[in-house]
């Protein structure tokens, strides 16, 4: 970073010294010439030209002073070397500014992080992403939030780091909400980008520790064990989206998952009525939790059986390319998030 911030120096050099009417070529050549004339001829040519303007030295804007203008001590040579490489570094400068966002920029009150702002600005939806959490590998939980409606929808985006079919949706949902007449006036969208980042970026469906978050939740249900946490909520990115949910409640909470050789609608809580307005738009079938595997401690388990808040997870088939699962149930998700 320090070197970065260092090269940075001398690009700004460059440019402000051509808006003040020199030639960019006269320019560098008197870097390079400050490189060779300057009292610590040993040092390297990138720290000395940094520290250039500090020491007065300047160069006239001729060309002609390349070959006869340095009291016969420089070589032409050796000045149209320095200038490539001057030359080199401030292309690598400004390449390398273009894709540098820091993630984070401050930290105000309620543990949450004001994250980088830009992204998603699209068909004038911007986006501002905070930190919910930090992931046991300290990576941040990214949430945003839509709309200014008095309906309230959670959209978790992935909660196993192995099933990311949805992330386009994930992605897409916000302008597509927005494209719908009146939908920011009718609901407030909350989206947690992925619940579990760790688990993503090594495609497991545990996060960091191995540990499912799927069953980490304080329901009745809930089996300790080393895979499901040996105490409810004892994993960061399980006990960040618990918070959330408090902090929001939702209405509605929908989670993207995937599933093996199958896809489906299951709910858990008051939704079914939401799940078959699902499948009616998507084709996916309806399916209750209790119907197809034993979920302790799940997430649907404690916001549908505990909270009574209304939450679908969404079982997209395992290996969908994510743009193809987003078409398929881009009507229907609109349907229930604006369905109150
Ligand atoms: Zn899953």
């Amino acid at each position: 970073m320090a070197v970065l911030a260092d090269v940075m120096f001398i690009g700004v050099l460059g440019i402000s010294d051509d808006a003040a009417g020199r030639s960019g070529g006269a320019e560098v050549a008197g870097l390079a010439k400050a490189t060779f004339l300057g009292p610590e001829p040993e040092e390297s040519g990138v720290g000395f030209i940094a520290r250039a303007p500090a020491t007065g030295v300047r160069v006239p804007s001729a060309t002609r002073d390349f070959a006869g203008g340095m009291d016969g001590r420089v070589e032409l040579a050796m000045v149209r070397s320095a200038m490539r490489l001057t030359l080199l570094l401030l292309l690598l400068v400004l390449g390398g500014c273009v894709g540098f966002h820091p993630m984070t920029t401050s930290r105000p009150a309620g543990g949450r992080s004001e994250l980088d702002s830009t992204e998603g600005a699209a068909d004038g939806v911007r986006l501002r992403w905070q930190s919910v959490g930090t992931t046991t590998q300290g990576r941040p939980l990214r949430m945003t939030r839509l709309g200014r409606g008095p309906r309230r929808v959670l959209w978790v985006g992935g909660i196993h780091g192995n099933e990311r079919e949805g992330r386009v949706a994930t992605a897409e949902l916000p302008r597509a909400l927005a494209a719908v007449p009146g939908a920011l006036e009718a609901v407030t969208l909350t989206i947690l980008e992925d619940c579990n980042p760790d688990g993503t970026a090594q495609n497991t469906r545990g996060n960091a520790r191995g540990v499912d978050l799927n069953r980490n939740y304080p329901a009745r249900n809930f089996q300790s064990s080393r895979l499901f946490g040996l105490r409810p909520l004892d994993q960061p990115e399980a006990r960040a989206l618990h918070d959330l949910i408090l902090d929001e409640r939702p209405h509605l909470v929908i989670v993207a998952h995937s599933w093996h050789d199958d896809h489906f609608i299951n709910f858990d809580g008051p939704a079914e009525h939401l799940a078959r307005r699902f499948s009616a738009r998507s084709g996916y079938r309806v399916k209750p939790s209790d119907s197809f595997a034993a979920t302790p401690g799940s997430l649907g388990s404690w916001v549908g059986r505990e909270l009574g808040v209304p939450i679908l997870t969404l079982e997209y088939p395992r290996g969908r390319q994510p743009w193809a699962a987003w078409h398929e149930t881009r009507e229907a998700i609109l349907d229930v998030v604006l369905s109150g």
